[in-house]
């Protein structure tokens, strides 16, 4: 049996739980498109099993107080570091990032999910308000059964970047990770049992869409976070919508890079690889939108492409290498896609393009320049290492051309005149936004989009409202005075 292969395909009230009767799943790695083991998607039955113990379980631990309930967390929040290494290799068999990425920023982001909503569960109140001789006060209480529905591309984070606030607040999670992705949310799940929390609080169970559906429709459920596309996320807050549930929904983007002639140029070029090209350019918050002003853009581009050429690429396990596959066969399908609509819409390739001839799912960083507003590869999210460099002269022109897409997510600017950054980045409509800087997502910053970008905000002290709901409570001193 592959070392990448779980226990069994759900964890469920604390416990593995197999049930071969559901659709398999393969585990395919990336890096070689061969199958490591499989899992089998939840049957009905599976559902039902998750979603009962998950709501049998929540009121004794909404009762609990926040400090233990922090305990459990920051003590998950241990053991995911301690095994930071054994996670990191599985992460990277999940994914195909690269052991030099998944080392740094999977585990690790979710262990700081852990601790901070951990440290923050005791400290959660209502208040009081003093009204005369009476007074209201307010509870802030747990929504009850959540659910979280995961993308593939950060299996880990998004299990625990879901799973901290939800439990932190007193609530209960059954989250479904992407059938691309099944095995890293079950050693959370695992991790967090070992912990101290206490069986049926956070399960996991495997499939595709459809059972994604039917925890969403289930009328036992408060509330729903999905991490995935603007499409699925339309089904999810329309079935969610029907039984007036929670949502946080966090989406795709097409974010705006925008680089000024007075840039540190070194930095531009590295903000732009980081905003284009870690984990393979799969991540919802990329700067793929570069508007570049037209005094740096020969001395740029010139960088960029001397930059690229030193991506090492190969076997993700292998620290050395810091560029990996895509995650999938349909994924670079749909990037190559990209890539030939780019060309053949007159973008002028710079560098990369390419499948590289070997096992896996291997595609060379890409660039084009001399790309247009108007082009397929400048309008829809491709999620792949495809950047596009977009001319500009003036800032009015850039701020409007930046903003003129339905996606909101992030945004940002390279420049040295403080002044302007912050005038841009005012006028930038996104969620998530730097300053000479490019994708930094610390668990103490809110994290979400605007427009089709998503709703709500996942970290920070602020995700805390979306996975609890304030009760008022009326406190009358002296008599009821009624009109008979
Ligand atoms: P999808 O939207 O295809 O899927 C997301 C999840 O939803 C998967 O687990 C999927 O299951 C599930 N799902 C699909 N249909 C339904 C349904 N009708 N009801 C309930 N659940 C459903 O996204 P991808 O997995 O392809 O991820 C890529 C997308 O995620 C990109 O658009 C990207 O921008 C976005 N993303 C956003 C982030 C953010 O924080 N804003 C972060 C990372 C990614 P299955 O796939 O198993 O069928």
């Amino acid at each position: 049996m592959h070392p990448a292969q779980p226990t069994a395909s759900h964890f469920i009230n604390g416990e593995y739980i197999e049930d071969s009767s559901g659709a398999p799943i393969d585990l395919i790695y990336p890096a070689t498109g061969e199958s490591l083991g499989r899992v089998h998607a939840a049957t009905p039955e599976i559902v039902e099993q998750a979603l009962a113990s998950a709501k049998a379980a929540q009121r004794a631990w909404a009762a609990t107080s926040g400090t233990e309930r922090g305990r459990v967390l920051r003590r998950a929040a241990d053991l995911i570091r301690e095994r930071n290494r054994e996670l990191s290799v599985l992460e990277t068999y999940d994914t195909g990032k690269p052991l030099s990425e998944t080392l740094y920023v999977d585990a690790t982001s979710g262990a700081d999910a852990l601790e901070y909503f951990g440290g923050l569960a005791g400290s959660l109140t209502g208040e009081h308000i003093q009204l005369g001789d009476d007074w209201v006060y307010t509870r802030r209480e747990a929504l009850g059964l959540c659910v979280g529905i995961g993308a593939w591309n950060y299996p880990t984070q998004i299990a625990c970047w879901k799973g901290a606030p939800a439990l932190a607040c007193g609530n209960s999670m059954v989250f479904k990770p992407s059938e691309t992705t099944p095995i890293c949310a079950l050693k959370v799940a695992e991790i967090l049992c070992e912990a101290g929390l206490p069986p049926g609080l956070y399960n996991v169970i495997q499939g595709r869409g459809d059972v994604g559906a039917s925890l969403v429709s289930d009328a036992r459920v408060d509330k729903v976070s999905l991490t995935g596309s603007v499409p699925t996320g339309r089904k999810v807050y329309a079935a969610a919508a029907e039984g007036i549930k929670h949502v946080t929904m966090e989406l795709g983007g097409k974010s705006p890079l925008i680089i000024f002639d007075d840039a540190d140029l070194e930095n531009a070029v590295g903000g732009a690889v980081l905003a284009n090209f870690y984990s393979s350019g799969q991540v919802c918050s990329n700067g793929t939108r570069v508007f570049v002003q037209s005094g740096i853009k020969a001395r740029f581009l010139e960088r960029l492409a001397e930059r690229m050429a030193t991506a090492r690429i190969g076997d993700p396990q292998d620290e050395a290498v810091n560029f990996g596959p895509m995650v999938s066969q349909r994924q670079l399908d749909i990037v190559l896609g990209y890539i030939e609509q780019g060309k053949a819409e007159g973008a002028r390739l710079v560098y990369g393009g390419t499948r590289l001839d070997q096992p896996g799912f291997y595609l060379e960083p890409t660039l084009f320049a001399d790309v247009h507003d108007d082009m397929t590869i400048a309008r829809e999210e491709i999620f792949g290492p495809v950047m596009s460099v977009l001319d500009f002269d003036d800032e009015d022109d850039v701020i409007e051309r930046a903003n003129r897409t339905e996606f909101g997510l992030s945004a940002g600017v390279f420049t040295q005149e403080v002044t302007r950054a912050h005038r841009v980045i005012a006028s930038l409509e996104a969620g998530s936004c730097f300053i000479n800087s490019y994708n930094d997502a610390p668990v103490e910053a809110p994290f979400g989009g605007a427009k089709l970008s998503g709703v709500g905000r996942e970290n920070s002290k602020n995700a805390i409202n979306h996975y609890s709901q304030m009760k008022s409570v009326y406190v009358r001193m002296g008599d009821v005075e009624a009109p008979f």
